[in-house]
């Protein structure tokens, strides 16, 4: 399966999108579980754009509780050193370079245009994916990847909830799958980050490190980038 004319594969390619703010081990560990599941060759992890204000979970809105995301190059960095390590994961600018709200599709549209050969594979969590695959543009999200949603704890992972116009899927587009499940969110550490609380085991010991060099999550709301 998979051989091209020449006997060669074609590339699968998983990305990951997210804040990122900061990575933790269920992001690691859902990439790894879908890359094995799924025979990818690489995972790309696409840290969102340069909101100042969070604007939700893939491409919902923002809401008017919507907090001061971290900077771009901070959150990038952050992954870069959380995925060093793995021959296998990579980390990509395309989402904090280009201007202005991150879209889900123009990320797979740009990671397209860069591996012109590979099937591409979009991971998101539970809690993101109906948000993700909006009503507007959903068909030509389709073309252009195969989508995984992976469990996590504290959401369910169902089909019924994803929506009408979802409910008749081209076949094999979208694959729901269970992984190991870590009750570890990005909100969670940052919360523990400003109260002095641990976030060993949480997130990589780089991050951990990082976290601390550069004293995130220390700051109040509107005051992130001033100081530090
Ligand atoms: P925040 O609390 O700031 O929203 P987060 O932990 O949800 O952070 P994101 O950067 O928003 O992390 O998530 C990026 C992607 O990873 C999303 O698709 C999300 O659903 C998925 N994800 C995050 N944490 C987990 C987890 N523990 N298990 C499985 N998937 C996860
Ligand atoms: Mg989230």
């Amino acid at each position: 399966r998979r051989r091209l004319a020449g006997g060669e594969r074609r590339r699968r390619i998983g990305v990951m999108g997210g804040t990122f703010d900061p990575i933790h081990n269920g992001h690691l560990v859902a990439a790894n579980e879908v890359a094995d599941r799924f025979d990818l060759d690489e995972v790309v992890f696409v840290p969102t754009g340069r909101p100042w204000q969070k604007t939700g979970d893939g491409d919902r809105p923002a809401e008017p509780s919507a907090r001061p995301v971290s900077p771009a190059e901070d959150r990038y960095l952050m992954t870069v050193v959380a995925t060093a390590a793995n021959p296998r994961f990579s980390v990509s600018r395309v989402d904090i370079e280009r201007e202005g709200n991150t879209y889900t599709v123009d990320t797979l549209r740009d990671l397209h245009r860069i591996h012109p050969d590979a099937d591409q594979f979009f991971i998101t969590g539970a809690d993101a994916l109906a948000s993700i695959l909006t009503w507007h543009d959903w068909e030509e999200l389709f073309s252009l990847a195969t989508f995984v949603g992976v469990s996590r704890p504290g959401y369910e992972l169902g089909a019924a909830h994803l929506g009408a116009h979802l409910q008749n899927l081209p076949p094999d587009s979208l694959h729901l799958i269970e992984v190991p499940a870590l009750a570890i969110s990005s909100t969670d550490c940052r919360d523990r980050a400003r109260e002095g609380r641990p976030i060993w085991y949480l997130v990589p010991d780089g991050v951990v490190q990082y976290i601390s060099k550069r004293r995130l999550y220390r700051t109040k709301p509107g005051r992130r980038g001033v100081s530090g």
